[in-house]
């Protein structure tokens, strides 16, 4: 089962990020052309070996968002060079933001958009796994604030009332026998990813968290589900328990019953 990835969300970052970078390379080898006759001066030397490391650079950053677009695009895996990857990703988001600042396009799109292109990744990694590799991530923000339980110590304190999604979500976690823990800012995800280390993340965030989140942990295929949020950030927030069944029901290998 193909999960759905809307091709006009996953557009936005393609096209800031390529865009970006090519303002980018436009920029720095104008200000190469500005100043290496005076670097050539101090050793003449000096120019080509800088000229030499931006061009491996921007090679690099070239190959790793070429990889992006075509593994988004194509849904085919095609992140080989996982160095490039990163570091394209590393770098093109932030350019991204600021390009996006230019022309008046809001933060949070271009983060959904960022989120909707890692899911894509999904489809092309084609992967199966354990349910016990696979850890479902969440905020303490679910939880309800007239909750006195303290599941951010263990999830497994919720006496399951109803009255936030925590409760659906360990009916998950009964029904697959995956992992899930809450995190209550980026270090603990990280802790709790490191003495895990899951195969494969679904992480429930708002968009800030999850970009961040995603670069973080990268190679690691992340799954971002978004968090809605009625009453405004951080309070309350909800999620889209069916879009997680829906996602373990693509990459969760079934154990024969039988068995
Ligand atoms: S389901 Fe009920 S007990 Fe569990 S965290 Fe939510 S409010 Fe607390």
């Amino acid at each position: 089962m193909e999960l759905e990835v809307q091709p006009k969300r996953k557009g936005l970052f393609l096209l800031l990020s390529s865009t970006s970078l090519i303002l980018l390379m436009a920029m720095t080898t104008g200000l190469w052309y500005f100043i290496s006759p005076r670097l050539h001066e101090y050793n003449e030397v000096l120019p080509f070996t800088l000229l030499t490391i931006l061009r491996i650079f921007f090679l690099i950053l070239v190959i790793g968002t070429l990889l992006i677009i075509l593994t988004a695009v194509l849904e085919k895996n095609l992140l080989i060079a996982k160095f490039a990857v990163k570091l394209s990703i590393q770098v093109t988001f932030p350019l991204s933001i600021v390009l996006g600042k230019v022309l008046h396009i809001s933060k949070s799109k271009i983060r959904e958009s960022f989120v909707w292109v890692s899911n894509s990744f999904i489809n092309a990694l084609n992967n199966l796994y354990s349910p016990e590799k696979i850890l479902i991530l969440l905020p303490h923000c679910l939880q309800n604030t007239e909750c006195d339980v303290r599941i951010n110590v263990n999830i497994y304190n919720c006496r399951r009332c109803g009255k936030c999604d925590i409760a659906d979500l360990l009916k998950i976690v009964d029904d697959y026998g995956v992992k899930i823990a809450i995190a209550t800012g980026g270090t603990l995800a990280r802790r709790i990813i490191m003495e895990m280390r899951p195969e494969f993340i679904i992480a429930v965030a708002c968009d800030r968290d999850m970009v961040s989140g995603i670069r973080d942990v990268f190679p690691i295929p992340v799954y971002g589900v978004l968090n809605q949020r009625p009453q405004g950030p951080c309070i309350n927030t909800r999620v889209p328990v069916q879009a997680i069944r829906d996602i373990l029901d693509r990459v969760v290998i079934k154990k024969d019953k039988s068995e």
